[in-house]
């Protein structure tokens, strides 16, 4: 029987993980359930650094970015001796589940803690890099893709004023998500994903056609994970050879942090309620995401198996729109 289950944050903190965390502290006590947070998610679980979170205890954080619980990366928890540590912790603060809010890392954790202890598991996708099977979006997404589009919106009015050639960096060491996304929105002529090898000297090409045309600014938007290097050697290398004036804008952590939008808190609290759920139905080593407006439930193994494909037709949108 079900009576007592913990919460973690692990991995990349992003917002709306507090909408989640809230969601499983109140829908807990729903299905008679006590909840308690494990700080520093598996770095604290080794700790026994535990706090009871009543309904209460969650107020006021729906509109907060970060995580209240704090978040960490935890080697130790990747070794047989510090598994072993984290489920006798797990069973001497007498948890029966699991939430675990994270990516993949923090999936593979909880996963691992099943094997060795009768405790279910589930986990919510929470990171602001969409590179999760099995959702169509993870929680912190959208914001993070609203704070770098308000910040290509102001790089825009000064790239125009000055008929200048910018290079924004944006969050993404191994997928294009953000990339993708906060170039259509944010109307930019070009994006550079690790999913697409980049040619520099097409790219230089285009750029110059594009002004030549008759754009004022050109706004070129680059995953920091792309084939070609960060935006500075991008842009050195791309340049140089143009004699092109140009700057360049990383925009780095500011992308993480900031009141997560609606749409992340809607996301968080539908999927920390279902994790809930599935675990007071018995379910355990899935994680819930949300596909074409549906909550779902998908195994763990699978969210590993198959990789979230990059939307091709948006790919496609940005350069027509780019014209
Ligand atoms: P993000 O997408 O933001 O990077 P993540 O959950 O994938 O999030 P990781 O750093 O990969 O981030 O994993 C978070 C933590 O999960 C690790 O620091 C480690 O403590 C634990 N973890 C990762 N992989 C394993 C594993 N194979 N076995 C046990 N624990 C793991």
């Amino acid at each position: 029987m079900m009576k007592r289950i913990g919460v973690l944050t692990s991995g990349g903190d992003a917002p709306g993980m507090n909408a989640a965390i809230r969601a499983v502290a109140r829908t807990g006590p729903a299905y008679g359930l006590e909840v308690v947070g494990i700080r520093r998610g598996y770095a604290g679980l080794l700790d026994g650094d535990l706090v009871e979170l009543g309904p209460r205890s969650v107020a006021n954080i729906i509109h907060r970015g970060g995580t209240i619980l704090g978040t960490a990366r935890c080697e130790r928890m990747k070794t047989p001796a510090g598994l072993r540590e984290a489920a006798r912790q797990l069973e001497k603060a007498e948890l029966d589940g699991l939430v675990a809010i994270g990516g993949d890392g923090t999936f593979r954790g909880a996963q691992e803690l099943s094997k060795l202890t009768s405790v279910s598991v589930v986990g919510a996708p929470g990171t602001i890099d969409n590179d999760l099977y099995g959702t169509d979006a993870t929680i912190g997404f959208d914001t993070a893709v609203n704070t770098a589009m308000e910040a290509i919106d102001r790089i825009r009015d000064t790239a125009e004023a000055h008929q200048r050639l910018f290079f924004v960096e944006v969050m993404g060491r191994t997928r294009g998500f953000i990339a993708l996304n906060v170039g259509v929105a944010g109307g930019a002529e070009e994006i550079l994903v690790p999913e697409v090898h980049t040619d520099l000297d097409a790219l230089g090409a285009n750029i110059r056609a594009q002004l030549a045309g008759g754009k004022r600014a050109s706004i070129v938007v680059v995953a920091e994970g792309d084939d070609a290097g960060h935006a500075f050697d991008i842009a050195h290398k791309m340049c140089d050879g143009l004699a092109m004036d140009y700057r360049v804008c990383v925009l780095g952590h500011i992308q993480r942090g900031g009141p997560p939008t609606a749409r992340d808190r809607l996301l968080a609290s539908k999927l920390g309620a279902r994790a809930v759920q599935a675990l007071a139905e018995g379910r355990s080593g899935v994680m819930v995401g949300e596909v074409c407006g549906r909550v779902v439930e998908t195994p763990f193994e699978e969210t590993y198996a198959n990789q979230k494909e990059l939307d091709a037709e948006l790919l496609q949108l940005l350069k027509v729109l780019a014209r």
